[in-house]
């Protein structure tokens, strides 16, 4: 499949959109028109893969709304070189849109079959991200502290093992909730390790699991 002119066309319509929405972060709105978000879906999709919805990758899971995938990035405000953990790989697109920022990316998947499946397909792009079969409550403590960590599914709490994970000054984004509808919280690590939240709007993600997924 390539990434041809009306797919970049389709891009950077939708990008407009996002900014009409309210994502007025520069790099973030630059990454979404270089990632070819067509491509992490499956090809008899194509239609929708430049509508700002968010989608079925398989597996049970979805590739979050496109507006979504910028608002986290733009609370995560990753700086060039930062080192960040996401949580909840995926398709590897918000991975991919991190590492066009400049982030050195460790990404956590539970499911296996959605791990090999997404490993495969970015070994095809040009962009290096570090992938991880394992449970993301657990994070990365060999690869520990990050400068930024990315909760891309619904938390019920708040895992401690994960603030532990990150650098005073650092920031997580986390959506929060066990309902339906999680409430984004952007927490900022403080020098004396103290957690400050802001509250940033109501989302809908898929439920951040507990255990290593067999599925
Ligand atoms: N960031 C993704 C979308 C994430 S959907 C993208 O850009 O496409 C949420 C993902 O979190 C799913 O793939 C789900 O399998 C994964 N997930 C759920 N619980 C998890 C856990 N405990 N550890 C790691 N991944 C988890």
């Amino acid at each position: 499949m390539q990434d041809s002119f009306r797919h970049k066309g389709l891009r950077k319509q939708l990008v407009e959109s996002i900014q009409k929405k309210g994502i007025v972060d520069t790099r973030v709105l630059n990454a979404l028109e270089v990632v070819p978000r067509h491509l992490f879906m499956d090809s008899s999709f194509l239609e929708f893969a430049y509508q700002d919805k968010p989608f079925p990758i398989g597996s049970g899971q979805t590739i979050s709304q496109p507006y979504t995938v910028a608002f986290q990035s733009m609370l995560l405000d990753v700086k060039k070189g930062q080192k960040v953990m996401e949580i909840g790989t995926g398709s590897g697109y918000q991975a991919c849109v991190l590492a066009v920022m400049g982030a050195r990316v460790y990404s956590i998947e539970r499911q296996r079959r959605l791990f090999m499946k997404t490993k495969a397909f970015l070994e095809t792009l040009s962009w290096k991200v570090n992938l991880f079969l394992g449970d993301g409550n657990i994070g990365l403590p060999k690869f520990a502290p990050f400068d930024r960590i990315l909760i891309t599914a619904a938390a019920p709490t708040i895992p401690e093992t994960l603030i532990n994970q990150l650098k005073p000054g650092g920031i997580m984004v986390i959506p929060y909730g066990e309902g339906s509808e999680q409430v984004m919280l952007k927490m900022i690590k403080q020098a004396d390790g103290n957690m400050v939240d802001e509250k940033h709007g109501i989302f809908r993600f898929v439920p951040l699991l507990c255990d290593l997924g067999n599925d």
